[in-house]
């Protein structure tokens, strides 16, 4: 079927209008209408392929919300008009150690991540949500719970599962101390999650004017990276900070602020460190280093839920489908508030 999206045609080009085929269902596969998606930091890496790999012409978008339109016959999950989400992988190999255990993002056959990928059935490229319209397997569709709003839920399925997966992992509940590096797509979702946990949560930023949004999105305190005295005072202090820094930093500032056996996860920055790093600290305080990709299919919906439950969305501004490039800019500089949510409304009425 032919459906309109916009692509990067190669790592210089502006994202414009691009219309391309996706497959006809096969038995188990789902036909989403896509009404909203979110833009994340991993977008503006893909299209400008700042990680190499890229292969052009791009579709980015891999926070999506839709509705049903077509099932195929054999899907069981889903109906037509159901409002679904989908995320960073559609598919997986589903039968090795990892895709068995739900973490399907480890897929020991590499998952099929939701553009930039390759379907694992005929070959065709993976084609993401910035488009009107796409086709999954049943099995990597989300359900999205009623009651909220559906244009800030979709930073959930990135944004939100990237972070929710360490806070899991290392078992966040009250009373746990957690730091957050970075006040983005990310930085805020992890935020609101570590909270709603019961953690208590500080902000580590670079921007001191993000100071009152932090503590409404739920810090209990703000540190500015740059100011040492403030660094210096939370000394020891955490069990796990996140680490959502998109570029390369130095983490050597980052290790003497976890508490004996922490961990400092890196979700942000995917290359090689620029500083070397010092082991001292973490050697005299059994102190751990980590990273994680963000979340399996049974995570993000245990996430959805929990968000349903809680009543938790991401703060998003909402853009127009042609205001994409201007988005990534503004990304760029840091200002966002938190995340760009495009209304794929307007993608077929700028024609
Ligand atoms: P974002 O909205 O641009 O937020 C990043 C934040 O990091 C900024 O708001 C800024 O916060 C801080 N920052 C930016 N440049 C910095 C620098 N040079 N030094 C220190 N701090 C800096 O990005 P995002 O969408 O949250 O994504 C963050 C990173 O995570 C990206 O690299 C993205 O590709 C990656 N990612 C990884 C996964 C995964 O599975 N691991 C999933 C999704 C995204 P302050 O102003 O508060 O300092
Ligand atoms: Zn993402
Ligand atoms: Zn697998």
């Amino acid at each position: 079927m032919n459906v309109h999206g916009y692509a990067a045609q190669s790592a210089t080009s502006e994202i414009a209008p691009f219309s391309f085929e996706r497959r006809e269902l096969r038995s188990n596969d789902v036909l989403i209408e896509i009404l909203y998606c979110g833009v994340c930091h991993s977008d503006l890496h893909t299209a400008r392929n700042d990680w190499g790999g890229t292969k052009y012409p791009v579709v980015p978008g891999h926070e999506i919300v839709g509705r049903v339109l077509e099932t195929g016959s054999a899907v069981g999950k889903f109906s037509v008009g159901q409002i679904v989400a989908v995320g960073c992988m559609v598919d997986s190999c589903r039968h090795c150690h990892n895709c068995e255990a739900g973490l399907e993002q480890y897929c020991e056959n590499s998952a099929t991540f939701t553009y930039n990928g390759k379907d694992r059935h005929d070959g065709m490229p993976t084609y993401g949500g910035y488009s009107d319209r796409i086709v999954v397997s049943e099995d990597f569709v989300l359900s999205v719970p009623d009651g909220l709003d559906l244009a800030a839920v979709a930073p959930v399925l990135c944004a939100g599962i990237t972070t929710w997966s360490p806070l899991r992992h290392w078992k966040v509940g009250p009373g746990s101390r957690v730091a957050v590096v970075g006040l983005g797509g990310l930085g805020h979702m992890a935020l609101k999650l570590a909270k709603a946990l019961g953690a208590e949560v500080t902000l580590i930023s670079r921007s001191p004017g993000k100071a009152d949004d932090a503590r409404r999105l739920g810090a209990s305190e703000v540190v500015i990276s740059t100011d040492e005295v403030q660094m210096a005072a939370v000394k020891g202090k955490f069990e796990l900070i996140i680490d959502t820094v998109p570029n390369m930093h130095e983490l050597n500032p980052y290790i003497p602020l976890l508490s004996t056996s922490g961990t400092l996860v890196l979700v942000g920055f995917l290359g090689n460190l620029d500083e070397m790093l010092n082991t001292r600290p973490l050697i005299m305080g059994r102190k751990s280093i980590a990273g994680s990709l963000i979340g399996g299919i049974p995570e993000t919906q245990e996430l959805l839920d929990f968000c349903g439950e809680h009543g938790i969305v991401s703060d998003i501004e909402t853009i127009r489908m042609d205001q994409i490039n201007e988005a990534y800019e503004r990304m760029l500089r840091s200002d966002v508030k938190y995340r760009f949510v495009i209304d794929m409304a307007t993608l077929n009425s700028n024609e």
